[in-house]
This record gives C-alpha cells, structure tokens and sequence, in this order.
C-alpha cells in the first residue's frame, strides 16, 4: 500500500489497496452500509460526523449501486468523486471503473478509508477542498484519454458553490451526478421559464441537461439529515445552450434578474446593474423582452438577447 505520499504542495493523497482480487460485494469488514459497521469503524477511529462538513453518510444499500450505475461509472471509464465519507459510494464507483478519484476535505477519514477500501487497488484519495481543488491538472494526469464523469454524495452546506464551479471551470466531463437536498434538485433542474426556476436553474442550462433521477429519502443517511433528497444527473454540453457576446454579462443578467423575483424584470434590472429605467426600457425591448414580466418567466435565449443588447450597448 502506498500511503502517505505528499505532493509539492504539501497536500497527502493515497493510493489505496492491493489486492484487486478479493471478493466483489461487502469489503472484509461487512457492507458499509451496515450501521452497526459504521459505528465499529467509527468507534476504532474515534470518528465522529461533522455537521459542519455536510457528513451524512448514505445507510440505503441500493442507492449507491444506483447512483454508479446511472452516473455512468463503468469499463473505460474515470470517476472524480466529492466527498469520500467512510466510502460508501467510492467503493461501488471503483467497482464499475477503471479508476476513481476521490476529493475528500476531512483527514480524519484517511485511515479509516485506508482499510474500509483497502481491496480496491484503483482509487486515489486527495486529501483537499474540492473548491480549491486544479480539477483540470487532476483530470489531465489521471485520466489521460479516458472519458470522465463526476459523482457524489454533494455536501449540502456547498452543493451550488460546487456545481457552479465544476460547470464553470468547462471540465472535459461527460456528466455529474450528484445527490442534492430535494428542493434544491427541483431548482437545479427546473427550465428557465417555470415557476422554481432560479439563476442556479439558467446557469446550469447554460452549460447541461439536467435531469432528475431518483427520489432518496432522508432515512437513507446516517445520521438522517432534516431533508429529503434525489439524485441528479447533468449531462454536460459539448458547448453552452446559447451563445453570447460576452459570458461575464450573461451571468450578471442571469444571478441580477433573479435578485428580487417578485418584482418585474424593469425594476429588479435596473437596480441590480445600476442603470436607469428609462436607460433599461428600450434594451428590454429590442431584446423582444417584456419590462413587465418576471424573472422566472424568462427563457435562456431571452437571458442571452437582453445581454447582449447590454454588451452592444457596451460597445458604442
Ligand atoms: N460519499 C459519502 C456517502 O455518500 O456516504 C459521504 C457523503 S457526505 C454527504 C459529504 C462528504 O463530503 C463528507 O465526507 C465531507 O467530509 C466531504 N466534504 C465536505 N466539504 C468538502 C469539500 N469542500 N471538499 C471535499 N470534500 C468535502
């Protein structure tokens, strides 16, 4: 085993197990699924959850083949995990790919995943902040020439600072799939132009198809969150939804309209990119946008038109 090794930044990723050949199913220890497992590797580490770093760890034996099997995990195949927990999740991920890398936050859980993944000679565990995390030099030197996907049991706490992020950065991805608190997979996956859409729902169509894949209830977890969640899946785009002038302006349009979003698309506008009524008015409407109606009545392609008559307007 080849624990221990730091990289130049002084950060410890481990490559874990050996032996590849053990048998498929439950590790030695028993299902980690299995609460009274848990706790005995808990109480072994003298681990304990932290609620500050979203560790609700997933007790429903049939929710992460799920979430291995429709992410896309298989032969050929990279997965980038976030969030190992005691690696529930990572150990179905490295039974269907070719290799899994798993970001994980918490050094706490670094020798308890030494030994509840220890038959699993393809995972790497970094010990780091996803957020902080060179994804596209991660990508680059582990899975040169394999196709990637991203999925994960998202801690709550930063679930659109993370998705944002990965969409943002254009990582060379198939897909996430990623567990999300269900209101906020409602959100996420509403189109632009129904009542839950929001600014996360414009971005993420920016650059995905997003879908819902399945319902998980919040008796699934240990300890049981407050919530209930679902699955999603984001197919990522092989360029984004719409095109643009400029993306910067796109964005501001987008996070601005929704800033207040019971008032009309003229007032929450105005105030939020500090340009007068009578300044916004005409730009609204050679953008074929209604000033009176509301944020979430907007579509992508009318997102884009009232940009780029912004961007115009930047230009003369
Ligand atoms: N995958 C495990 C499971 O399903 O049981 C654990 C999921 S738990 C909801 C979220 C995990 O993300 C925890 O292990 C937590 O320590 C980790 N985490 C929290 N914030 C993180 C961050 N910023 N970067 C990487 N990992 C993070």
């Amino acid at each position: 085993q080849r624990l221990g090794t730091i990289d130049s930044q002084g950060q410890g990723w481990y490559t874990i197990g050996q032996n590849f050949q053990r048998t498929e199913g439950a590790s030695a220890m028993g299902p980690l699924t299995n609460r009274a497992v848990i706790r005995q590797v808990m109480e072994k580490h003298g681990f304990t959850f932290s609620k500050a770093l979203g560790q609700n760890f997933i007790v429903n034996p049939s929710v992460c083949p799920r979430i291995a099997e429709e992410g896309g995990a298989a032969p050929g195949v990279g997965v980038i995990e976030i969030g190992a927990g005691i690696g529930v999740l990572t150990a179905e991920l490295a039974r269907r790919a070719d290799k899994v890398v798993c970001i994980e936050i918490d050094s706490r859980l670094l020798p308890i995943l030494a030994e509840t993944l220890g038959e699993f000679q393809n995972v790497t565990i970094r010990n780091e902040d996803v957020m902080k995390a060179d994804l596209p030099a991660i990508i680059a030197k582990e899975f040169p020439g394999m196709e990637v996907v991203v999925c994960a049991n998202l801690p709550y706490y930063i679930t659109s600072p993370i998705l944002m992020s990965l969409l943002e950065q254009q990582l060379p991805i198939r897909s996430i799939t990623v567990m999300v608190q269900r209101e906020a997979a409602r959100r996420i996956c509403a189109p632009p132009g129904s009542r839950e859409s929001g600014a996360i729902s414009a971005a993420v169509r920016y650059y995905s198809e997003p879908r819902i894949l399945f319902p998980v209830s919040r008796g699934s977890f240990l300890p049981a969150p407050e919530v209930d969640s679902s699955v999603i899946r984001l197919d990522v785009l092989s360029a984004p939804a719409v095109q643009v002038k400029s993306q910067e302006t796109f964005f501001a349009v987008v996070r601005g309209s929704f800033s207040q979003r019971r008032k009309t698309i003229l007032n929450t506008l105005s105030a939020a990119l500090g340009l007068t009524k009578e300044e916004l008015r005409p730009l609204l409407e050679a953008a074929g946008v209604s000033p009176g109606v509301r944020a979430e009545e907007l579509t992508l392609p009318q997102f884009a038109a009232i940009s780029d008559q912004l961007s115009g307007r930047a230009e003369t």
